[in-house]
């Protein structure tokens, strides 16, 4: 990375990075989709000389260890998140679980907050705890991380802010305990794109982003990204070799794509959410809105200090203690979808299982809660919706 590029504003970076090479003639303003498996060299001197640089160096030497459109996009993630080198995955799960190849070993002791990505917790069910890694989950605003701390504690694994109910952690300092212990802090940055908010700027190690929601940006490809520091770098790379890591370039431009209109998204994202936010805020029959950027959330300061705007997600929970209020909600709404997954342009809205997916603070006792992602529609007319579907299941006023 240049120091002229470092210096950049995001929003710069992502129109800039990530150029094509000239051809005969000129160069196209994005790079061509480059589909390969075997690469050719001049002699068995340039391939050898490859093959031997390829280990340390970033080299197009053969399909499985990447291609020129996946290398166009990981140049464009590393600076969106402000980091030495970026990898990238068929899903942004499959990143996920590549930060724990690659860093733990049996015998080994991990920490993660209790509000991170559902699935997760499957990954550690079924992989790292059957593999002989301990795990154990810490409150998601870090408070009794310093506690849990072990002699045989490799990673601090956080998201900020939290999924479903977006709570903060002081990244920064719990870096900061992390590496006073030896650990590695990685945090999964899937709502901060690297635009909103930057883990590895704040203190972490590595950050992971599912591409598949913001950067992606259009509910049409699944890609996940793993970026670290330069001292981070180098088990991720290996481990990503020995495992044959590799997507297409098909998608790989697809994201491409989407990463060069993400700072004008997010922008109308956030105004959107924000005006349907301070709506629910007003309605008698919402109990409490949730969403960093609101004065009152409890991650508000947090969020003040650390990040610089938010995007289109914002739940709510419910006045009404009725478990089945969510779902009626959800099945009354015409213009939002019902589905997984968030950061396409569209609205989607889904009921939120808080008390299900955390086991340090008990969540049984709040209200049923929706999420909502708010798409850049026109939000009067999410807001009408979301006014009749209140009305639909008798909670209008
Ligand atoms: C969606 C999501 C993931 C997983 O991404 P996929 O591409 O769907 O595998 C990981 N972390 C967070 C916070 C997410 O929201």
């Amino acid at each position: 990375m240049s120091s002229k590029s470092s210096s950049q504003g995001l929003a710069t970076r992502l129109v800039k990075g990530g150029t094509s090479p000239v051809f005969e003639g000129g160069r196209a303003v994005n790079p061509p989709i480059v589909r390969a498996s075997t690469v050719l060299f001049e002699s068995m001197d340039a391939l050898e000389d490859a093959r031997h640089r390829r280990n340390n160096e970033r080299m197009f030497t053969y399909g499985a260890r990447g291609n020129p459109t996946g290398f166009a996009l990981e140049d464009v993630v590393a600076q969106l998140e402000g980091g030495y080198r970026t990898r990238l995955f068929p899903t942004g799960l499959a990143a996920i679980s590549m930060v724990f190849m690659a860093f733990v070993r049996p015998g080994d002791h991990v920490l993660i907050a209790d509000c991170v990505y559902q699935p997760l917790r499957h990954f550690v069910d079924t992989f790292l705890r059957p593999w002989g890694i301990e795990v154990t989950y810490f409150r998601a605003d870090g408070s009794d991380l310093a506690q849990q701390m072990r002699p045989a504690t490799k990673l601090v694994y956080v998201e900020c802010p939290g999924s479903l109910v977006y709570e903060m952690c002081d990244l920064p300092a719990l870096a900061e305990i992390a590496h006073r212990h030896g650990a590695l802090l990685v945090a999964d940055n899937t709502w901060g794109s690297g635009m909103q908010y930057r883990p590895l700027v704040l203190g972490a190690d590595v950050s992971v982003m599912a591409a598949t929601k913001y950067l992606g940006g259009h509910s049409d490809v699944m890609m996940g990204t793993l970026t670290t520091t330069q001292d981070a770098w180098q088990p991720v790379a290996t481990m990503c070799d020995a495992q044959g890591v590799a997507v297409s370039p098909d998608d790989a431009y697809l994201v491409l794509r989407g990463t060069r209109t993400l700072a004008a998204r997010l922008a109308m994202h956030e105004r959107h959410a924000l005006e349907v936010a301070h709506w629910l805020v007003a309605h008698p029959a919402v109990a409490r809105v949730y969403c960093p950027a609101l004065a009152d959330d409890p991650g508000h300061a947090l969020w003040k200090r650390d990040c610089t705007g938010t995007n289109g997600l914002i739940s709510f929970e419910f006045a009404k203690a009725d478990p089945a209020a969510a779902a009626r909600f959800v099945d009354s709404l015409d213009l939002f979808g019902i589905g997984a997954s968030w950061g396409g342009f569209e609205s989607l809205a889904t009921v939120a299982k808080v008390a299900n997916t955390r086991t340090c603070v008990d969540w049984s006792n709040a209200g049923p809660i929706v999420r909502l992602h708010i798409g850049l529609e026109d939000p009067r007319d999410l807001i009408d919706d979301l006014s009749q579907a209140f009305a639909r299941i008798g909670d209008g006023l």
